[in-house]
């Protein structure tokens, strides 16, 4: 049996992660990073500047779709957007399913400017901080071997690692569709089974469902979140996915029971859509009150959630 108060520190080559860094934060100080899923530039934009407005720390979480419809230009749009931002914003690649996306991902690279004046010169960086390794459409065993292999190779390139495990149910948009396997409720001894193949964080499946709750409604299990925290120890973080349809006591009970990242998605892509629905005047003016409009649903999450006015100072410099 595994001693479950003692988590196995990141490797080394991670310690520095950005992301890391924010849940950790998160975890410290018992508020939920808002991440939000972007298909779009309006959706960077606004996650960017609804972090700097609420000097709150954000994730920029796109889908392997982000790939196959822009090649690197999303990932790479993101990553110039959060690393100049002057705000804790990081990018996450959100429900990577097979290996050799993750491995395209996690070695996609950006130049970025740094320093001022004559000193002012060109650093390479991986586009992203963090992946999500789902590998939960495998078998079990399957399942942990895989995410153990490319945890690894993720370490390698200095990028943290979420895991789903169990299986939450439901689809997302720009997710491969995998409706027809069934849901499965995480136990606290499969949670242990993940961390220890070496992941940074959990997904846990407690209730929670992507896309929408139906006519069963919202039925989250709390005691069981509780129950996974407990054996999984506190230095590893949990994480929500499947939040539609959440209001703030909804999400602040989550945090309570000790999720320190909210996946969000429809409240705010539904806001661009409507806006550009009924948007009158020139494009230029349509786009932007698209924009505006997510950054508004950002910054109502940020309170919600507890984030806002917790940016660190060394990020806002
Ligand atoms: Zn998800």
């Amino acid at each position: 049996m595994t001693n479950p108060s003692a988590p196995p520190a990141p490797p080394h080559n991670v310690s520095a992660n950005r992301a890391l860094r924010l849940l950790k934060h998160a975890t410290e100080h018992k508020y939920a990073v808002p991440a939000v899923c972007v298909y779009n530039l309006e959706g960077i934009l606004a996650t960017v500047q609804a972090a700097k407005a609420k000097r709150s720390p954000a994730m920029i979480l796109l889908f392997p779709w982000a790939q196959s419809y822009s090649g690197m230009l999303l990932a790479r749009a993101a990553a110039f957007s959060a690393y100049t931002a002057g705000a804790p914003v990081t990018v996450h690649l959100d429900h990577a399913q097979s290996p050799q996306v993750i491995k395209e991902a996690a070695d996609m690279c950006i130049m970025l400017p740094a320093g001022q004046g004559p000193d002012k010169k060109v650093i390479k960086r991986r586009c992203f901080d963090s992946i999500m390794v789902d590998m939960s459409h495998h078998e079990h065993e399957e399942n942990l071997s895989l995410t153990k292999e490319l945890t690894q190779y993720c370490h390698d390139c200095g990028i943290a690692v979420e895991a789903e495990c169990g299986r939450i149910e439901g689809g997302e948009d720009g997710v491969s569709d995998t409706a027809d396997l069934e849901g499965m409720m995480t136990s606290p001894e499969q949670a242990i089974e993940f961390r220890d193949t070496g992941v940074d964080w959990l997904a846990p499946a407690f209730g929670n469902v992507h896309g929408n709750y139906g006519p069963r409604g919202i039925q989250l299990e709390y005691d069981r979140l509780e129950k996974i925290g407990q054996a999984v120890g506190t230095g590893m973080p949990l994480v929500l996915h499947g939040t539609d349809g959440f209001d703030e006591a909804r999400y602040q009970q989550c945090v309570k029971a000790g999720i320190v990242k909210a996946n969000i998605n429809r409240v705010v892509n539904q806001r661009l859509t409507k806006e550009w629905k009924e948007g009158k005047g020139g494009l230029t003016s349509v786009v932007e009150e698209g924009t505006k409009g997510m950054q508004e649903e950002i910054e109502i999450l940020m309170d919600w959630l507890g984030s806002s006015g917790k940016a660190f100072p060394q990020d806002e410099a």
